[in-house]
């Protein structure tokens, strides 16, 4: 239905496991050629290798998104391999709980060097390389906590998530005119390694809170940044989409009862 990206220069952040990962799976079947790229090189070459097996081309990387000379690294490693860089997915992300009071300045500064300078420093390093293409396209994983929701625990990580759209919306209007849109996935839950990690008791209760009865799949994630890569998603830029099996809809935990 859609064009095809065949062939087109991929850049997934924070792609060794979890969304990222299943982000940078949907993208190698779509024929793409993807860098997967975390801290953990044995890790990322776990995922090119799963792509490779698809039928797929993928090049690991290590690289902290924290560091602006490993972001500089990350771009010309996608420019020299794959001929330039046509979508760059700013993925990676962290989510540390810690209530107030309990949190100290490090903890923030973490979550916010992370999850939101993070996304400034690897925008900032591929967008020579997105410029040249005149189609370039930049899609964040921000998330439905802190845009539209809280959570106890997550007010730093709530904080650069809404960051990142506050980010986007002027970036948006910056790199309009070069050709590239900058759009956001908001994942609800998502079945990860991480969530999971959370405890049986939390995936239990976000599963009832949700209308559809599941956590999301990475693959759902991964289809959403899909479209925003598309041709056919051009004219579309500083746009938000929520992927959460209508996670945020109840008004009460009554309006969930059948
Ligand atoms: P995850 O499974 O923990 O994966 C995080 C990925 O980011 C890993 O590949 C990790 O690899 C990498 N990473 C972490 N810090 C990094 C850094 N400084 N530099 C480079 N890579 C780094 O997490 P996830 O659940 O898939 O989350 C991915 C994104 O989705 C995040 O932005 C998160 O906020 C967002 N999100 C997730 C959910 C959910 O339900 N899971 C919901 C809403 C939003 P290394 O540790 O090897 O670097």
């Amino acid at each position: 239905m859609f064009t095809s990206i065949q062939g087109r220069s991929v850049i997934v952040t924070g792609s060794s496991k979890g969304i990222g990962r299943g982000v940078a799976l949907r993208f190698g079947l779509a024929g793409c050629r993807v860098l997967v790229v975390s801290r953990n090189l044995p890790e990322a070459e776990k995922v090119c290798a799963e792509i490779v097996a698809a039928g797929g081309e993928a090049l690991g990387l290590a690289a902290d998104v924290t560091r602006q000379s490993d972001m500089q690294a990350m771009a010309q490693v996608a420019v020299e391999s794959f001929g330039g860089i046509d979508i760059l997915c700013a993925n990676a992300g962290i989510f540390p709980a810690a209530k107030l009071g309990a949190m100290t300045e490090a903890d923030f500064d973490l979550v916010l060097d992370t999850n939101l300078k993070g996304t400034f420093l690897s925008v900032s390093a591929c967008l020579p390389a997105l410029k040249a293409r005149k189609a370039g396209r930049i899609i964040l994983t921000s998330s439905i906590t802190g845009p539209v929701t809280g959570y106890s625990g997550w007010s730093h990580y709530g904080a650069s998530k809404a960051g990142q759209l506050g980010f986007m919306r002027t970036a948006a209007i910056e790199l309009a005119p070069y050709g590239i849109t900058v759009n956001a996935v908001l994942p609800g839950n998502i079945a990860t390694e991480a969530l999971s990690e959370l405890g049986a008791e939390y995936v239990r209760k976000m599963e009832a809170s949700v209308p559809m009865r599941r956590l999301g799949s990475c693959l759902d994630i991964a289809n959403a940044a899909l479209f925003f890569a598309s041709d056919e998603a051009a004219y579309i830029t500083g746009q938000s989409l929520i992927v959460d099996g209508g996670q945020i809809l109840p008004e009460s935990l009554a309006a969930l009862e059948a």
